[in-house]
């Protein structure tokens, strides 16, 4: 039954007609709370998420300790600017920094400000040590980097960009795992920016030797190599960073979406070379790595890095590996398996255009299964469950999501049939 109020037009679980910018899509399910990899929506219906609010929600949802930590925080004080610091930016900064070749940590807000802030860094690099014309920004086919103008300059994908035109200039697509293409790279290459896994863009993974002759040229003509792990960071890999399980040595690494489990902070972790050149006024935000966030972030990084935590999101990642294996071989219509981690995926292959339709209804039967997924690039479901889901959560998603499957195969190659 719909239900028309003041801001939006309700019908069961779902919302439409509200007042939420059309970018988004206008007819939505409303969540309400959640346990765990577990959650309900406001007709009270109980959903496996396989979502994690797009790789955020690494903890799982309804976290008390994380909600003690935060109004601890905001009982003391809830934001001070950059002018001052608080204790719990400065303790997050310091363990992010020792967790690679880098000294410095710049926090935003989200994955874009992330990459802007890295793009920037890296300009000025070039800038002051090479001077003018040594501006280029490479980045590679079917990349996301985010949605500002700087970073969505670096996106792939034409229909994010073409609206928005003219974007920042000196930015080149190459293709992605194609080492030959790099020897277009030079020293008028201020920055290459780059996913050890692309999340958005279907979910390939970085190749051994793309990532060596990655690292090879980008040292030959000190290019800023920027690893664009904001979906790929902190464990989603089953390992701390996307670039350690693919071989990538990153002079900057940009983290955010889990950063602090689902509230926004961001990270660029930035190494010596640039650092020093950095003066007061060269970049800065309001709002980034308040107290808050960061005292959230600290109890994350503290999860993430505990003894066996990444291990057992590698062995929870084989779970999912093995069951895409099992379902692919048993389907006309999945293809090969790829992803890493808990970070993993299976493309929907039906032979004609109509894949990227053919992998929406399997996303509206996994609902009716009970159970949130999500998509990458066109026709690829992606499933990226918080990092401590439960093996039993795991395993009965995966049944929903093969039950989903089965219904919609079965129902295309009927219509297939009568076609
Ligand atoms: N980089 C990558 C790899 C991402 O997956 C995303 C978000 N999907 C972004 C950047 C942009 O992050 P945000 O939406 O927080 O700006």
């Amino acid at each position: 039954m719909k239900e028309k109020i003041h801001h939006g037009t309700y019908d069961g679980a779902y919302v439409s007609d509200t007042s939420i910018a059309h970018c988004y899509a206008n007819r939505t399910m409303v969540l309400t709370d959640g346990r765990g990899a577990t959650v309900r929506d406001r007709s009270g219906r109980r959903y496996i998420d396989f979502t994690a609010g797009i790789a955020v929600n690494i903890l799982g949802h309804g976290r008390r300790d994380l909600a003690r930590i935060a109004a601890r925080e905001m009982r003391r004080r809830v934001h001070v600017s950059n002018l001052f610091a608080s204790v719990p930016t400065l303790e997050l900064a310091s363990h992010l920094v020792a967790s690679g070749p880098f000294t410095a940590c710049f926090f935003g807000n989200s994955g874009s400000e992330a990459n802007e802030a890295a793009l920037k860094f890296a300009r000025l690099y070039a800038h002051r040590t090479r001077g003018a014309g040594h501006h280029g920004i490479v980045s590679f086919s079917n990349g996301f980097h985010g949605r500002t103008m700087g970073s969505l300059s670096a996106t792939y994908k034409a229909a994010y960009r073409e609206p928005f035109e003219p974007l920042i200039g000196g930015v080149h697509y190459l293709p992605y795992n194609d080492v030959d293409a790099l020897q277009q790279l030079d020293e008028r290459t201020a920055a290459v920016i780059v996913e050890p896994m692309q999340g958005e863009g279907g979910l390939t993974v970085m190749n051994d030797d793309f990532a060596a002759a990655l690292n090879e040229i980008c040292r030959e003509h000190d290019i800023i190599l920027i690893a664009d792990e904001v979906q790929s960071g902190l464990g989603r890999t089953g390992r701390l960073y996307g670039s350690h399980a693919v071989g990538l040595a990153p002079d900057i690494v940009t983290l955010s979406k889990p950063l602090a489990a689902g509230l926004p902070l961001s990270a660029t972790l930035i190494p010596e070379r640039i650092n020093a050149l950095l003066s007061p006024g060269d970049h800065g935000s309001t709002f980034g790595g308040g107290p808050v966030v960061t005292a959230v972030g600290l109890k994350v990084w503290q999860e993430v890095t505990r003894r066996g935590f990444v291990d057992r999101v590698r062995e929870a990642g084989e779970m999912i590996a093995a069951k895409l294996s099992d379902m692919s071989a048993n389907s006309d219509i999945l293809g090969q398996p790829r992803g890493l981690g808990l970070l993993r995926g299976v493309p929907v292959e039906t032979g004609g255009s109509d894949d990227g339709s053919v992998l929406g209804r399997i996303m509206e039967a996994a609902r009716s299964e009970g159970l949130l997924i999500l998509r990458s690039g066109s026709n690829v479901i992606r499933l990226a469950p918080p990092l401590n889901i439960r093996d039993r959560e795991l395993t009965e998603g995966l049944a929903r999501l093969e039950r989903a499957v089965q219904q919609i195969e079965h129902e295309h190659h009927k219509e297939k049939h009568t076609v």
